[in-house]
């Protein structure tokens, strides 16, 4: 059979796009639907605007900081109106690379929602496309519990397009983004809470990491309620928020921010025309090779429910384009030791396994942990603490984890990154000369045993 095309994507975000690219390049006849914005949520609700809102907030600790090196500032006003329609520029350029980027090398845009009509069909605005593979790539969206007046709460998708900054905030979650967006929220001016329904938040993460920033976190006068959960919305006749917890109490601000999660984005989708099985999560259930249920159907990112962050869903996207057009390139996605950071204030940047986690396989385990002012402070009144922190392996030397807390997490955690796949040894790290001064240089200087 002719198909109209050799491979069909559904939804133009991080994972898509890359697919579609690479299998256009690969020399593949190749058509992309997106029906909301092109770079999907990354470029337009994720990563990018929510660096641009953390970079925001970093100005107040900037500024905080300057007296300490001889600068008298007049009072700094922040102007949320312009952050927004700054952010929006920058969002809207992204997107015409993104369209570029697609046209450019080949790729068929369609502008629309896709419905999967058959195994080898899908219906853009009423227009019928045939393919010999298809690909979903149509990531998540927010997830809010059914409480009464969940409707009057907002998730990270209209947080990003607030017309004023909320002077009382509300958010619920303890993952990335309820820390990402309390650390912006406070950092921008606005008196913020953090529920979480748990002990304590970022589950899965170190539990050196998540004490520490709980700790950093209170110094910066984030209220961090932890134990707690909201049972009803209502909304009072000042248009303020009333949010009722579960305990009694009643707490009242002007937004109430949910980040408790995403669900697979399936709707309308059309997968009942199809022989796509969902998983026990309800994400849509793959193979190795992405593989669904229905044979030429293949589905990455998001939607499968396995790590979601963008650099996987590239990944992904770009096994995907090798294993079906340029199978001699292929090589599967390493899901081992994946670099991480949280955009929190101050971040978190970590990579491979947490001391609990390595405990739990059965390691031997030695910690090594340190705890210090940064150099950057010692002019300032500012007592914050950075945490760094190795797990090793006592007896094969082997780095299993490295984790952070403090400025540039993230951009540090990146070259650990490179060598925990390497298998880097606790030996090479204390080999490696440092780089002097900076916190970084830590990494490689610890040399006393903590536990
Ligand atoms: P998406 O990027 O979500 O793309 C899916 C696309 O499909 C969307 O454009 C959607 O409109 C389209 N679509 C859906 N259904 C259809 C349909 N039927 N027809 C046509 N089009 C359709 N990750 C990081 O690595 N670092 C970060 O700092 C980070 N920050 C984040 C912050 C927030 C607030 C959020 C929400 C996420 C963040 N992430 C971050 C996660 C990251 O954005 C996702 O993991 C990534 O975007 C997933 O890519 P994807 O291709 O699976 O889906
Ligand atoms: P997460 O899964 O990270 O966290 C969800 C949080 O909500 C958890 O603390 C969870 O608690 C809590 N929760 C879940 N259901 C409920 C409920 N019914 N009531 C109260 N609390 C609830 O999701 P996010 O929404 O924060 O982010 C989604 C994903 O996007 C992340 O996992 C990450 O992969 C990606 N992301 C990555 C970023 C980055 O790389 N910097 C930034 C932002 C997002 P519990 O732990 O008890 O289950």
């Amino acid at each position: 059979m002719a198909f109209d095309f050799d491979l069909f994507v559904i939804g133009a975000g991080s994972g898509g796009v890359r697919a579609a690219r690479f299998a256009a390049g690969f020399g593949a006849r190749v058509a992309v639907a997106e029906s909301r914005y092109l770079g999907g949520t990354c470029v337009n609700v994720g990563c990018v605007p929510k660096k641009l809102l953390v970079y925001g907030a970093h100005v107040a600790d900037e500024l905080e900081q300057a007296a300490g090196f001889g600068w008298t500032l007049e009072e700094g006003h922040f102007d949320w109106g312009t952050l927004i329609a700054n952010k929006n520029r920058e969002i809207e350029r992204l997107n015409g690379i993104y369209r570029n980027l697609l046209v450019n090398s080949g790729v068929t845009l369609l502008q629309g929602h896709a419905r999967l009509t058959g195994a080898n069909e899908v219906e853009v605005d009423g227009q019928r496309y045939t393919a010999e593979h298809i690909l979903i790539a149509t990531g998540g969206w927010p997830q809010v519990p059914d409480i009464p007046g969940k409707e009057l709460a907002i998730t990270s998708n209209e947080a990003f397009y607030l017309k004023d900054l909320p002077r009382r905030v509300l958010v619920v979650g303890g993952g990335y983004i309820a820390v990402e967006f309390a650390g912006i929220f406070q950092g921008l001016g606005a008196d913020t809470t953090l529920l979480y329904r748990g002990d304590l938040f970022l589950r899965g993460f170190d539990g050196s990491v998540r004490t520490h920033l709980k700790e950093e976190l209170e110094k910066r006068g984030l209220d961090l309620q932890f134990n707690a959960d909201i049972q009803r919305i209502d909304k009072l006749e000042d248009g303020r928020l009333k949010a009722t917890l579960k305990d009694g109490r009643e707490l009242v601000a002007d937004c109430v921010f949910y980040a408790t999660g995403r669900r697979p984005m399936l709707d309308n989708l059309g997968l009942e025309n199809t022989g796509v099985e969902l998983d026990a999560r309800g994400y849509i259930r793959v193979d190795e090779q992405y593989q669904t249920t229905a044979p030429s159907i293949l589905a990455i990112g998001d939607v499968i429910g396995r790590v979601q962050l963008t650099p996987v869903a590239l990944a992904e996207g770009m096994a995907v384009a090798r294993r079906l057009f340029k199978p001699e390139q292929y090589r599967p996605v390493d899901y081992q030791n994946i670099p991480t950071a949280v955009f929190s204030q101050p971040p978190i940047g970590t990579v491979g396994l947490t001391e609990e986690q390595a405990l739990e396989a059965g390691h031997k385990v030695q910690v090594f942990e340190s705890r210090f002012r940064a150099m950057k402070l010692t002019l300032t009144d500012i007592q914050e603490k950075t945490l760094m922190k190795l797990v090793v392996d006592a007896q094969t030397d082997k780095v299993l984890g490295c984790h952070m807390v403090g400025p540039d997490a993230g951009e540090i955690i990146q070259g650990l990154g490179i060598a925990l796949k390497a298998g880097a040894t606790k030996q090479q790290f204390d080999e490696t000369i440092g780089v002097h001064p900076t916190a970084a240089e830590e990494f490689v200087t610890m040399r006393t045993v903590t536990r």
